[in-house]
């Protein structure tokens, strides 16, 4: 069977291909910071942020650049997706935001911006300040769920319910240019393939263009770290990982634009599972399995 990769449909809007490149505005995560939640969900871990600290102190536009200079470095010549990726990047006033995107628009090379964040940190004026940018150049809004069921939310302690996340995108989709992206976790403790299937078919039929898939990984630092050392929580090999992305597969089909299939932690900071394959390898055996669906 065939899917839609974020990669494909770049390159079929665009002629060329496009890469994302990261941008971190650095604002923080109003759930970290006990102004609506609880200290943050419980698979995040402050220090995968800290990691950053190359870009530190650099304005938008020098981190662009520099992004920039090294791919042209290694040769590639197509464009690019400003991706404001860290944290919460709406955690501030729609001025701001305003001025971030701007200096990343400056560039010839950024052909779209796109900015992920929280669904409770989406006010109606920053989402027509992002409306008037898509009617210019592509404009990814990326939302996190993690999952469409209440009683998982509550578990990992996103500090946000489902109906939070419906408004937010539905406020958004009401936009007629965004396009919309759903971050979700496969693996949550308490959660079976068909809660999984129902998140993607709910988020699907609300409108998301888009899902960003990742397993769950188990990250130094953070409260599902203590779970796992108490053998209260449980993740995924990666011959469980595959079999399940090949059960989701044909509920995504080609109607969802898929922005990831895995995730990428590695080294010192990820506690669990350790694969022993790549995800070159392990996306290299699943699409030759999807072939056969
Ligand atoms: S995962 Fe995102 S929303 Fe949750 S605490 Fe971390 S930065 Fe905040």
């Amino acid at each position: 069977m065939k899917v839609l990769t974020f990669a494909r449909f770049l390159r079929e809007r665009f002629g060329f291909p496009v890469k994302k490149l990261p941008v971190h505005l650095f604002l923080g995560c109003p759930h970290r910071e006990n102004r609506i939640g609880k200290g943050g969900c419980y698979y995040c871990s402050n220090s995968s942020f800290s990691q950053l600290t190359d870009y530190y102190g650099l304005s938008v536009e020098n981190q662009i650049k520099k992004g920039i200079d090294t791919y042209r470095r290694k040769g590639f010549e197509g464009g690019f997706i400003a991706y404001f990726q860290t944290y919460t990047n709406t955690y501030c006033d729609t001025e701001e935001i305003r001025k971030a995107v701007e200096q990343a628009l400056g560039f010839e090379d950024v052909v779209g911006i796109s900015v992920s964040t929280r669904p409770d940190c989406l006010p109606d004026d920053m989402l027509d300040f992002f409306d008037g940018i898509g009617s210019k150049r592509m404009f990814w809004l990326e939302i996190g769920l993690q999952s469409a069921h209440n009683k998982t939310l509550e578990l990992i302690n996103r500090g946000h319910n489902f109906a939070c996340f419906e408004d937010a995108l539905l406020r958004a989709g009401r936009r007629e240019n965004l396009f919309l992206c759903t971050h979700l976790i496969l693996g949550l403790p308490g959660e079976d393939r068909g809660d999984m299937a129902e998140s993607i078919r709910i988020v699907k039929k609300l409108g998301s263009h888009g899902i960003k898939l990742h397993h769950l990984q188990i990250i130094r630092g953070t409260e599902f770290e203590k779970w796992y050392r108490k053998g209260q929580i449980s993740v995924l090999d990666w011959q469980e990982y595959l079999e399940l992305l090949l059960y989701l597969a044909p509920i995504i089909g080609e109607d969802l634009i898929v922005h990831r299939w895995v995730a990428e932690a590695q080294g010192e900071l990820l506690i669990a599972p350790k694969w022993d394959i790549t995800k070159q390898e392990f996306l290299k055996y699943f699409y030759e399995r999807l072939k056969s669906i």
